[in-house]
């Protein structure tokens, strides 16, 4: 179903089951796919691919001709398959298991998974469900290394298992369900499992509630971990008043002369606790203000200015030749590699630096950065700016 994306999607559930409101808070903002992203898209489709093959679903001749337009793509890798082969491994031999259970155990690759009878419009795919007797087992593949992800009460793997429940119920009667997150680059392959009727249990009671809510925009904002991934994240007000007043909402009753004015062991170990969230928070800010910036808004105080950069030698080989003719020996031009520039200037002078070196060396322009006013730098020109001028 490309294209298509549901407004409660599984995969988004952890944030908006916390912050109910985000939902359509951010339904009108464009969805920009990560390089992360794309590159997992790449091994899911090499995943279903191998899967399809292992499980004679496609002849050999078509597995061949859509792994080399896989192997193609700019974000595939020489380790991909390797990475891939974990979690087909961990499917057939979760399949093989299942089909020792019941002979009849079926398998469903990239399924569309319907969950709406407790979350409104809600679906989502699931890449690997396998259904024997008594049993549901959905396999996720997680292909980021960024951060390690858990099976335990994962929201977007119990609206998969939902779905799967929903869709096949009638087919074996299954009792437990089983869920399991494979992410190989950290060597991760994390499973929880639960009777049906607490998962049944769950959705009533938990997840319904909070799907209501999202769905009619109501609800408390609520920050927290589950912000990282949210598309207003730099400009949420819940989100700043939570980092701005997290130190002075959790300040210990202390009054003693120190414990007004200095930190207790206690409060630095909950500012360590926050450090990430807040350093990803100032990130996200600074991120979008630079961009915002560079398209033309203008941030009372601050100023768009070309950021430091260092010079660079162009052509390496010039510049031994040359030192070499003013019988520098290569001992004083190498460490192990050619020196640095700063290292060869103090070596020949500054000005015979110039003289000799200067058509090797440049200096790139630096990154536009976003300055207090007061900066001595020349403020630079946006496309913005220039695009005005010509209107
Ligand atoms: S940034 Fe966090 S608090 Fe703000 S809307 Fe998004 S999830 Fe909610």
């Amino acid at each position: 179903m490309p294209g298509q994306h549901a407004l409660l999607s599984a995969s988004a559930a952890h944030r908006w089951m916390h912050c109910p409101p985000s939902a359509r808070l951010t339904e009108d903002i464009e969805d920009t796919s990560s390089i992360f992203a794309q590159e997992g898209t790449v091994a899911h489709s090499l995943g279903e691919l191998e899967l399809n093959y292992q499980l004679k679903n496609i002849p050999k001749r078509e597995y061949t001709k859509e792994l080399r337009k896989i192997q193609a793509h700019e974000l595939y890798s020489a380790e991909m398959p390797d990475h891939v082969a974990v979690y087909t491994g961990y499917v057939m031999e979760r399949l093989a298991e299942a089909k020792s259970r019941s002979k009849d155990a079926l398998v469903f690759l990239e399924q569309k998974l319907d969950f709406s009878a407790w979350v409104p419009e809600g679906f989502g795919t699931g890449d690997t469900v396998i259904i024997s007797d008594g049993v549901i087992e959905i396999v996720d593949l997680k292909y980021g290394k960024g951060v390690e992800v858990s099976a335990d009460d994962n929201p977007q793997m119990m609206l998969y298992a939902l779905g799967a429940y929903h869709e096949y119920e009638w087919l074996y009667d299954p009792k437990s369900i089983k869920m399991t997150i494979v992410q190989p680059r950290i060597d991760n392959i994390s499973t929880f499992e639960m009777p049906v009727e607490d998962l049944l249990k769950w959705a009533e009671e938990e997840l319904k509630p909070a799907a209501d809510k999202a769905w009619s925009g109501e609800g408390e904002l609520q920050a927290g971990d589950h912000c990282r991934f949210c598309k207003v994240r730099s400009t949420c007000k819940a989100r700043a008043d939570y980092n701005l007043t997290f130190i002075e909402s959790k300040r210990d009753e202390d009054n003693t002369l120190k414990g007004i004015h200095l930190l207790a062991p206690e409060e630095i170990s909950r500012v360590l606790d926050m450090a990430l969230e807040i350093k990803n928070w100032l990130k996200d800010v600074e991120e979008n203000a630079l961009q915002a910036a560079l398209d033309g808004t203008r941030y009372p105080g601050f100023k768009l200015v070309e950021g430091r950069s260092n010079r660079v030698i162009t052509d390496e080989e010039e510049v031994v030749a040359t030192l070499v003719m003013e019988d520098y020996t290569e001992d004083q031009l190498y460490n192990k590699k050619l020196k640095g520039i700063t290292d060869l200037e103090k070596l020949v002078g500054k000005k015979m630096f110039e003289q000799l070196l200067g058509p090797y060396v440049i200096k790139p322009p630096g990154k536009p950065t976003l300055v207090p006013e007061t900066d001595k730098r020349p403020e630079l020109n946006t496309a913005a700016d220039d695009f005005n001028l010509e209107v």
